[in-house]
């Protein structure tokens, strides 16, 4: 699903070049769960852009489902990336004068939808991360779990093929942390592609996988024979 072959990235800061990827050969098939770690620099957030389609490699190839995307223009870009990626950040970036069920519905605009579908789309997402009686909460109004719940209700509504996470708990607590999780293990149990990147070991023993980069290079690539599992599925009402 996922390949890419010998990619780098470099950055042109001014006069200076900053080889942010060297050579990334990396595979991932459908249905995986992997996490990326690596010291900070190491290029973490450059791979999932460019897995993600919202960048491309200086050199190498990318193939996504099939398709080389490495040398497609922005729009054929952003085609592919509304249609295949869902994004998840460590800072939520949702729209704070926007109601939940709007933040939700937000990508199916761009897809086309009517309202009817959208409202109906959304409302489902969010109740499928247990927020179903939040759907007409500001973001300011509910704590950073459930704000974290939103953005994947977000990345979700697409029904994207890939789920894209950058430190999709950096900025909550542990309690909470294990309690997206357990929500990113049931997405993998319903048979979604997941990548994230964490710096935590405890978060990062979620996934099946874990590779980590060191300065631009794949450092490491092993399987977790014992991955932890979620406990208590997620409310659905
Ligand atoms: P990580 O996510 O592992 O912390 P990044 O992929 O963000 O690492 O960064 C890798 C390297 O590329 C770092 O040296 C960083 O400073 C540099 N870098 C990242 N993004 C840019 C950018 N937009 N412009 C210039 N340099 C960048
Ligand atoms: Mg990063």
């Amino acid at each position: 699903m996922i390949e890419t072959i010998n990619i780098s990235k470099t950055y042109r800061m001014g006069e200076e070049l900053v080889q942010a990827l060297k050579s990334i050969s990396i595979i991932v098939n459908k249905g995986e769960y992997v996490a990326f770690m690596g010291p900070s620099g190491s290029g973490k957030s450059t791979l999932m852009n460019i897995i993600g389609c919202l960048d491309s490699p200086t050199t190498g190839t990318y193939v996504l489902n099939g398709k080389d995307v490495s040398d497609m223009t922005e729009n054929e870009l952003a085609e592919v990336r509304n249609k295949e990626i869902g994004f998840v950040f460590q800072t939520f970036n949702l729209l704070p004068r926007a109601s939940c069920l709007d933040n939700v519905a937000l990508p199916l605009i761009y897809a086309g939808y009517n309202k009817s579908d959208r409202t109906e789309m959304a409302f489902q997402a969010l109740k499928n991360v247990g927020l179903a009686d939040r759907v007409g909460h500001k973001p300011n109004e509910l704590s950073g779990g459930q704000r974290q719940r939103v953005a994947i209700a977000r990345a979700l509504v697409n029904n994207p093929s890939i789920i894209l996470a950058d430190e999709p708990t950096g900025n909550l607590d542990s309690k909470t942390s294990h309690g997206i999780m357990e929500l990113f293990h049931e997405l993998h149990q319903k048979g979604n592609t997941i990548i994230m990147v964490t710096h935590e070991d405890d978060i990062a023993h979620y996934a099946h996988r874990v590779v980590r980069l060191r300065d631009g290079l794949v450092e490491s690539d092993t399987l977790n024979p014992n991955p932890t599992r979620g406990k208590a599925l997620v409310p659905v009402e």
